[in-house]
This record gives structure tokens, sequence and C-alpha cells, in this order.
């Protein structure tokens, strides 16, 4: 008989709103003497089943739920039908399956456990004791449903040490070179899956990375560029001289007029991509942005990162592509960076922030909005009139209200008029479940940046 974990009658009603945590402080008995790591029961006061979880003493959190089922049993087979569920969701939801995360925890309904993956490894990070105690049945549901080469574990994070369990990394089943290639938004990546951040990659900004192609083109009326067309000579017709009225243009296959960019001075421009985008992307790391900023016809990208690693992983990537000619590449601290730029009277028509959390906990907040709006007020003010800011905050303890307050904040002293066109948070293969505030943590925006002055 699995123990019972009586909750309070004044509780607040959490877990029927869909939360699947319950804190020790919400606990009012203990029925039974489960160890660290079993299954328990979870009643309200009055006995009423509500749900089955593991139970860990050590934590706050105590029980994190696995089933409203009482009748359905924690074993291979539970495991199976979860990793099976989030697969199938997976290849539902997104175009292409070759990375993505498989796994998300509290949001697919087991909790404590990330899974992503990359080609055909899978790199897991165990969050808590309940999944610590079960890795095998994960792993071996993991090896069932997904088939992959090998398996490589990323619990390298401290939040383990509030689980009571040490961090660990390793090769779990199976094998995985320590670099793995994979495919996001039809855009190559080498993702180093041993000592890359977090579990190698972040798929959070899929769809987001994929949001700023509108932003990425359309930029050649503004420096004065237009289609015109040209003789046979390929000298444009508005340059022709007295008595060369009749030079006739140039003709495609069809009969019709070959146009071709040409500049104010009247000159042919030959970069093929003359219309495209100056950008101008901060805290880079694997250089996603201005790969899809390349992939969707930008000039020029700037990619910046303080990680000398990290720019180094831009740079094959965006080699890899193919896009080297139109990225370069700085190791600078992006806060100094902006402000630098912005003295030196420097513009972009599209910049991107990106940054780390900021906010890791409730009583960072404060600073963190401080750092959110240096960055976004000297990113708005490089931002040429009519271009975009794209910005993102991943940090749960900055709610989405307050981030979008900072940004307006910022956009007063930068004496700027902000209009949001996209504003968004994770892609599809980060779900949420509606009243686990937890899983709600990016916000992403794209503002256009009008002057004020
Ligand atoms: N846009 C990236 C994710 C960014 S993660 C992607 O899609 O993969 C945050 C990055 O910011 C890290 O690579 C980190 O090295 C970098 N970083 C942290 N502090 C920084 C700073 N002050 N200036 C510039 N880069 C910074």
């Amino acid at each position: 008989m699995a123990a019972k974990v009586f909750l309070k009658r004044n509780r607040k009603k959490r877990l029927e709103q869909g939360h699947p945590w319950v804190y020790q402080s919400e606990i009012g008995r203990v029925e039974g003497a489960p160890k660290p790591g079993d299954i328990v029961e979870v009643v309200n006061h009055s006995g009423h089943f509500l749900a089955k979880g593991t139970i860990n003493p050590n934590s706050q959190i105590a029980v994190r739920v696995l089933t409203y089922n009482p009748a359905e049993e924690i074993d291979d087979a539970f495991f199976v039908r979860r990793v099976r569920d989030a697969w199938e969701y997976r290849q539902r939801m997104l175009e292409d399956t070759n990375a993505c995360r498989v796994l998300y925890g509290e949001a697919d309904f087991l909790p404590g456990v990330v899974v992503d993956k990359f080609a055909d490894v899978l790199v897991i990070q165990i969050l808590s004791l309940g999944m610590e105690v079960r890795r095998e049945q994960l792993v071996r549901a993991l090896v069932q449903v997904l088939r992959p080469k090998g398996i490589y574990e990323r619990s390298d994070v401290p939040v383990r040490e509030l689980e009571g369990l040490e961090q660990r990394t390793g090769l779990v089943w199976g094998e995985a070179l320590r670099e793995v290639e994979i495919v996001e938004n039809g855009l190559r990546y080498i993702v180093d899956i041993v000592e890359g951040q977090k579990t190698g990659f972040f798929f959070d900004q899929r769809e987001n990375r994929a949001a700023i192609a509108p932003l990425m083109t359309g930029w050649g009326a503004s420096r004065g560029i237009a289609l015109q067309p040209v003789a046979e000579d390929g000298e444009p017709l508005s340059r022709l001289g007295k008595g060369e009225e009749n030079v006739r243009p140039l003709l495609d296959g069809q009969g019709k007029p070959v146009l071709k960019p040409v500049d104010k001075r009247g000159k042919v421009i030959k970069n093929p991509f003359w219309d495209g985008a100056e950008v101008l992307e901060c805290f880079s790391h694997t250089g996603s942005f201005a790969l899809n900023a390349c992939k969707y016809g930008a000039k020029k990208v700037t990619c910046l990162d303080i990680s000398e690693h990290a720019i180094e992983t831009a740079k094959r990537n965006v080699t890899m592509n193919g896009y080297l000619h139109r990225v370069d590449f700085v190791v600078a601290n992006a806060f100094d960076y902006l402000r630098e730029q912005v003295q030196k009277g420097n513009s972009w028509d599209v910049v991107i922030l990106d940054p780390p959390a900021f906010a890791k906990t409730k009583a960072a907040v404060e600073g963190a909005c401080r750092g959110y709006k240096d960055i976004n007020l000297n990113g708005m003010k490089l931002v040429r009139d009519g271009g975009f800011l794209v910005t993102a905050s991943c940090s749960y303890h900055m709610r989405p209200e307050l981030f979008r307050e900072v940004i307006q904040d910022a956009a007063f002293d930068a004496k700027k008029i902000l209009r949001l066109v996209h504003w968004s948070g994770a892609g599809k293969d980060h779900p949420e479940i509606l009243g686990v505030e937890e899983g709600h943590y990016l916000k992403f925006a794209i503002f256009e940046v009008r002057s004020r002055r």
C-alpha cells in the first residue's frame, strides 16, 4: 500500500488547478512511512484521492504528481506511455523533429526530467529525486520509443541540490560523439553536448528565430537603392546621356526588361543582398539568430557574445551554412558595446537582444530590471527610424507585464515610440500547463522603433 499524503483543509487548490507540485507547507499529515522517492497517494483533508506522485521529504517540493488516475501503475509501461505521448505530440506540432525538446518535465506529465533530441543523440537532465531513482525506467522507455544511438546526461545544474542530489554528467546509454550536427529551421548547427550551455542548444526560440523573417529584407529603398531597367551593356537606362534616348532596355527570356538594383549615384549594385537588413545580434551563443537572419536575406550581421567559446561556436555554424562573408564577430560585453555604439552614432536596421536570465531569483528582479532597461535602451537607440528591436527575456521572475514596463520605460528615456508587432513565448516543444506559472518564463517581442523627436 502506498503511503497517503493528506493535504491541509485550508490550502489553495493549486493541485486541482493543474499545478503538479505539493509543497511541504501544504501537507497536513502522512499516513505510512514512505522512503524518499517512493510513490505516494495525495488525498485531500478528508481522504479523497487527488493524485499519485513521488515524495521527497528533503525538498520544499514534497510531492511531484505523476498521474491523476488512481488505477495507473507507475511501471515500465507508464514511462513508455509518457515518452510516446510526448514524442507523438512533437511529431504532430513540429515540421522537423531532427532536433527538439522531446520531453519537458511537468508539461509532459513527467516531472523533473528534460530530454532534448540532437539528431540521433538524446541529452537528458534529471532534476528530481523521484526521477533519479527511476532513471533506469526512463532510459529504457527513451530507448524503446526513440531508438537513439546514445543518451548523454547533463544534470549539471545547481537546482538538483534542492532535491538532495549531486550534479552529474556522462554517457548513460549507447554511444554519443561529443559533437552532433543538427538541423533547425533548415539551418545546420554543430552542438557540443558535453560542454555546451545547458543541454547544448536552446530550442525554445525556434519559432521566434523564424519570426524575424519579414524584418530581413525591404531595406534597399531606405538606402536609396531601387530596381531599374538597364541597357545591354548593363548600365542603368536612367544614366543615359543626350543622343542615347533610343538605347533599348535589356530584356529577359520573356521579353520583359531586366531590373537591377541601382543606387542614388546611378551605380548598379552587385551585392545580391542589397535589399537585406543590417543586423546586430547580441548574446548570440550559437549564432542562431544570425543564421536565421542570413537565411532570410540579411545583408550584414554583427554577432556578439562575451564568451570566446560561444563566438567560436557561432563562427563555425555560420561558416558551415555558407554565410561567413555576411557575418562579423565580436567578443565583448554587450552592455559596454551597445553604449559605445550609441556614443559613436552607429545604427542598424534590426537589433536583436537574447540575454541570459538576469533574474535567477525573486530578490534579483530589481537589478535585473536595470539590466534589461540598459540593454534595451541602448539597443533601441541603435535602431534606425522605422527599424526593429527584437528582444527577449528568459527570467521566470521577470513577469511579462514587468518586462513590457521596463521596455516602455526605456522607450520613454530614449524618446522612441514602439509599436509591438510580435509577442510570444517558448515554442511548441515547450508546452505550458495552465496554472503552472513556472513554465511561463520566456518573453519574446518584436518592436518597430520610431523616433519621437
Ligand atoms: N541567442 C542564443 C542564446 C543566448 S544565451 C541562442 O539562441 O542560442 C546567452 C548568451 O549571452 C550566452 O552565450 C552568454 O555567453 C552571453 N552573455 C552573457 N552575458 C553577456 C554579456 N554581458 N555580454 C555579451 N554576452 C553575454
